[in-house]
């Protein structure tokens, strides 16, 4: 003896309206007509309705925080003005889905995710990945040079003794020997040339980012 399915439910708030004594939602009280199958939600429409929100929830789950890891590194790739402008899209359009969700619209909201995620992450990603290689030369073109000041004195005039792991990224960095800076200077960019990592002995590991 099984209790029966509910086959009415509140347009809504999707509230089960059966075997109520008013025609009236009690939850959030809408209107409805039980002999106008117009006025309230069929039992499929409100699995649809919930299959779509969990769809939401879950891509939701997985792109917010990659958005904003992402805007994040944007700090160390394309600078300070660009992290910025990247977390405040990660934030309005994220906002913006939530919001369509709220007023029932879950297609849409997923869309707006995707659009988010897409115009952040693919880009960010592969400057992630510069960031490591480039991050990885750079120390060793440091240990280079300070290998270069121990053993002859002062720096070589420019890093042709030296061999880059990837020598895509040889156009990223530039070097000069530098008394001042403490025997070389050597600066390097990710993502755009506005941006400027910094090695000298006498400043240490520097960065400005923009
Ligand atoms: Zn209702």
């Amino acid at each position: 003896m099984g209790t029966r399915e509910p086959t009415k439910f509140c347009l809504g708030c999707f509230y089960v309206l059966d075997n109520l004594p008013g025609e009236r939602c009690p939850e959030c009280g809408r209107q409805f007509n039980a002999l106008d199958s117009s006025t309230f939600g069929s039992t499929s429409k409100r699995a649809d309705w919930l299959r779509w929100r969990r769809r939401v929830a879950i891509l939701a789950a997985i792109l917010v925080p990659l958005d904003i890891f992402f805007a994040l590194l944007a700090y160390e790739t394309v600078g300070e003005v660009n992290m910025v402008l990247l977390l405040f899209l990660a934030v309005v359009g994220n906002f913006v889905a939530c919001f369509l969700l709220l007023i029932r619209l879950p297609k849409v909201s997923l869309i707006a995710l995707v659009i988010v995620a897409v115009l952040i992450i693919p880009h960010q990603f592969v400057l992630g990945i510069k960031y490591c290689m480039i991050t990885h030369e750079a120390k060793r073109i440091v240990n280079h040079l300070d290998q270069c000041l121990i053993r002859d004195g002062n720096a070589p005039p420019d890093l042709s003794g030296y061999t880059f792991c990837f020598s895509s990224i040889q156009e990223h960095f530039k070097y000069g020997p530098n008394k001042q800076h403490g025997g070389f200077f050597v600066s390097w960019y990710v993502g755009t040339r506005g941006t400027s990592h910094r090695y000298s002995p006498r400043e240490g590991w520097r960065y400005y980012p923009d």
